[in-house]
């Protein structure tokens, strides 16, 4: 293989990508737009208002977590600042995807002490 495919290749991943990038981008656009229309701008956890060019930090959640059911009458939707966009998700671990903004909210506790680790061999050598 050439390095000429090699790039062609990495090209055309980078296309497919990016594609795939902007549909979910459009289709975000849309359905925050429709929200935006049918909800106060007003983060519906803490109260927070926005407007202008703050109104980027209020986010779609989508109540059920299934970002494909868009029920025009907003339904299934809830306005949210990043920040408690962030703490709705880190509570149900799941993977909608949205900008986190909210800095330092990666970081995860250091957990490599098992204290049970041992246990289950214990238990079956006695079997
Ligand atoms: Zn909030
Ligand atoms: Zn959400």
């Amino acid at each position: 293989m050439s390095p000429e495919n090699t790039r062609a290749d990495a090209d055309k991943y980078n296309q497919i990508f990016a594609e795939i990038q902007r549909d979910r981008e459009r289709r975000e656009k849309t359905y925050r737009e429709q929200a935006l229309k049918i909800y106060p701008w007003i983060c519906a956890r803490c109260g927070r208002e926005f407007t202008g060019k703050r109104l980027r930090e209020l986010t779609v959640h989508h109540k059920d977590h299934n970002h494909n059911n868009n029920p025009s009458d907003g339904s299934n939707w809830e306005l949210l600042c990043l920040y408690c966009h962030d703490e709705e998700h880190s509570f149900y671990q799941d993977e909608e995807s949205y900008e986190a903004a909210a800095p330092g909210s990666e970081q995860k506790p250091p957990s490599t002490y098992q204290p049970f680790a041992g246990l289950d061999a214990l238990l079956k050598k006695k079997k």
